[in-house]
C-alpha cells in the first residue's frame, strides 16, 4: 500500500511539474507556474523520504538539510546578473551526481540482473556516467567563462575537432568490449578511461565555444543535465526521476533550439565552437563622429514624441535602473506618450532576464513585447531608449556580411527617427563585436551609468 501511495505521489508530482513548465512560459502565469513547481517537488521530497528505509533515513534528512543550508545561503547572495553561472554550476552538480550514481549501480547494484536485463543496465550505467561527466566539467567551464574567470573568447586548438571525434570513436570503441564482457577488473578500468576521456570532453567542447554562444550552452546543458538525472532514474529504477529528466532534457534541447534559431546559428556550429574568434570588420567606424547628447535635450526629446520604445539590455541590469525606467514610463504614459518595451530573446545574460527585471519594477506586461512584435515598428517610432543593451541592437548584424554576428536577428532601433543610447564608455558588448549605432547620423551617445542617467531623466522630465 505504502508503495502504491508513493506512485500516486509521483504521478501527481510529475503532473505538477508539467503545469509549471506550461506556467512558466507567460509572464501573466509564471507566478502560478512556480507555485506548482514549487508543490511538486516537496510532494516528491516528502514521498522519497517515506519510501526510504529506515537506515538510509537519516544519510537522507542530514544530506537533505545540509544542501537546503547551501542552498539557502548562496541563493541569497547571488545577485540577478549572476543567475546564469549559478544555473551552470548547479548542472554540474547533476552531472557529478549521475557519475557517482552510475559507479554505485556498477560498483554495488540494488537488484542483481541477467541476460538482456543486465545488458541494458549496463548501457545505462555507461551512458549516464558519459553525459554526466561531459556535463559536470563542461558546466564549470561554462560557469567560469560566465563569471569572468575564464576567458569568453574560443580556445582554437590544432585539430580540435579530430580530438572530439578521436574521443568519441575511443568511447564507442570501450563500450563494444564493456558491454560485452562478464564483470571483470578491466572492465572498471574500461570505465574510468572513458570517465577520464567524458570530463576532458567536456573541458574541451565548451572551451572552443565563445562568449556570445554562452546562453545557448547553457541551455544545452541544462539538456544535457536532465538526460543524466533521466540516466540516473532507470539506474535507480526511480520513475519520478525518469519523468523529471526527460522534462529537463526535453525543454532544454528546445529552448536551446529557439535560442540558436533567435541568433540564426545552427545548434552543431554552436557545439562545434569556434564563434567570436575571428575580431569584427569595423568598417572604419572610428574615424566617424559620434555625437553626445544631455538629459535634458533627452528629457525635451521624450516629451515631444508620440512614440517610445525602451531596449534595455545587460547595462540596466547590472545598473539597477528598471524601476527608475519604469518610474519615467508611467510618467510619459500619463502624458499620453505610446511607451513601449522591446525584448531580444538573449538581452541580458539569461533568458527572459529583461522580463524578470521589469515585472520587478511593475512594467505593465502588454507593454513589454518580444523582438518579432515590435521590430516592424521601429521605423514609425519618434524615439528609441537603448538602456545598457549593445549585441542585441548591432547593426552590423544585418548590415554588415563579414561580421560573426552576420545574420543574427537584432531589434532593429537605428530604423527610428532618434535614437539615445545609455552606456559609460564605447566599449563593445559581451561578444566583444564593434558596434556601429553608435556612429549613425540619428544616434546620440548619454554617457554614464544607466541608473543615474535615467534618474537624471526622471527629475528633468518631472521638471
Ligand atoms: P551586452 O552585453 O552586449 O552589452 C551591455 C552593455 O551595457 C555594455 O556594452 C556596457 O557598456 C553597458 N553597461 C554595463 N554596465 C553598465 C551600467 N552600469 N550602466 C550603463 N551601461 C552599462 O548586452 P545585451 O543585453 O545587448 O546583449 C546580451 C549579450 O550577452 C549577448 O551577446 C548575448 O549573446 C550574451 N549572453 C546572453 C545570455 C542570455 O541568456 N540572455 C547569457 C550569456 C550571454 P559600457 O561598459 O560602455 O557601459
Amino acid at each position: 500500500m505504502y508503495s502504491g501511495l508513493v506512485n500516486v505521489s509521483y504521478v501527481v508530482a510529475s503532473i505538477l511539474f508539467i503545469l509549471s513548465l506550461g506556467g512558466l512560459g507567460h509572464q501573466e502565469t509564471a507566478r502560478r507556474g512556480n507555485l506548482y513547481g514549487i508543490a511538486g517537488i516537496i510532494i516528491a521530497v516528502v514521498a522519497t523520504l517515506y519510501h526510504t528505509t529506515e537506515n538510509n533515513l537519516l544519510a537522507t534528512l542530514v544530506a537533505l538539510t545540509l544542501g537546503a543550508i547551501i542552498g539557502l545561503t548562496v541563493a541569497q547572495q547571488v545577485v540577478m546578473t549572476q543567475m546564469p553561472q549559478l544555473v551552470a554550476i548547479l548542472h554540474s552538480f547533476v552531472g557529478l551526481a549521475a557519475v557517482l550514481v552510475g559507479f554505485a549501480g556498477y560498483l554495488d547494484p540494488l537488484v542483481s540482473t541477467t541476460g538482456a536485463e543486465h545488458t541494458i543496465k549496463m548501457v545505462e550505467v555507461y551512458v549516464g556516467i558519459f553525459v554526466g561527466a561531459v556535463t559536470f566539467t563542461g558546466s564549470i567551464i561554462a560557469c567560469g567563462k560566465l563569471r569572468g574567470s575564464i576567458a569568453s573568447r574560443p580556445m582554437m586548438l590544432p585539430g580540435r575537432h579530430w580530438l572530439n571525434l578521436a574521443i568519441l570513436v575511443a568511447t564507442f570503441i570501450m563500450a563494444g568490449y564493456f558491454l560485452t564482457h562478464e564483470n571483470t577488473a578491466f572492465n572498471l578500468v574500461l570505465l574510468l578511461i572513458m570517465t577520464s576521456l567524458a570530463l576532458l570532453l567536456g573541458i574541451h567542447l565548451i572551451m572552443a565555444i565563445g562568449g556570445a554562444d554562452m546562453p545557448v550552452v547553457v541551455s544545452m546543458l541544462n539538456s544535457y543535465s536532465g538526460w543524466a538525472a533521466a540516466s540516473i532514474g532507470f539506474l535507480l529504477r526511480n520513475d519520478l526521476l525518469i519523468i523529471t529528466g526527460a522534462l529537463v532534457g526535453s525543454s532544454g534541447a528546445i529552448l536551446s533550439y529557439i535560442m540558436c534559431k533567435a541568433m540564426n546559428r545552427s545548434f552543431i556550429s554552436v557545439i562545434l565552437g569556434g564563434f567570436g574568434q575571428s575580431s569584427s570588420s569595423r568598417k572604419n567606424t572610428t574615424n566617424e563622429p559620434i555625437h553626445e547628447t544631455s538629459a535634458d535635450e533627452v528629457s525635451e526629446e521624450l516629451l515631444h514624441a508620440q512614440s517610445v520604445i525602451v531596449a534595455p539590455g545587460y547595462g540596466m541590469a547590472v545598473a539597477q535602473a528598471q524601476h527608475a525606467v519604469s518610474d519615467i514610463t508611467r510618467l510619459l504614459r500619463d502624458k499620453g506618450v505610446n511607451v513601449r518595451f522591446a525584448i531580444h530573446p538573449v538581452a541580458g545574460r539569461l533568458p527572459g532576464h529583461m522580463n524578470v527585471l521589469l515585472a520587478e519594477a511593475k512594467v505593465p506586461y502588454d507593454i513589454v513585447l518580444e523582438m518579432d512584435e515590435v521590430n516592424e515598428d521601429f521605423s514609425a517610432t519618434d524615439v528609441v531608449l537603448v538602456i545598457g543593451a549593445n549585441d542585441t541592437v548591432n547593426p552590423s548584424a544585418s548590415e554588415d556580411p563579414d561580421s560573426p554576428i552576420s545574420g543574427m536577428p537584432v531589434l532593429e532601433v537605428w530604423k527610428a527617427h532618434r535614437v539615445v543610447v545609455m552606456k559609460r564608455s564605447m566599449s563593445a558588448g559581451y561578444s566583444g563585436v564593434e558596434n556601429p549605432l553608435f556612429f549613425k547620423p540619428n544616434t546620440r551617445m548619454l554617457f554614464g551609468d544607466a541608473r543615474q542617467l535615467t534618474e537624471q531623466l526622471l527629475v528633468k522630465l518631472k521638471s
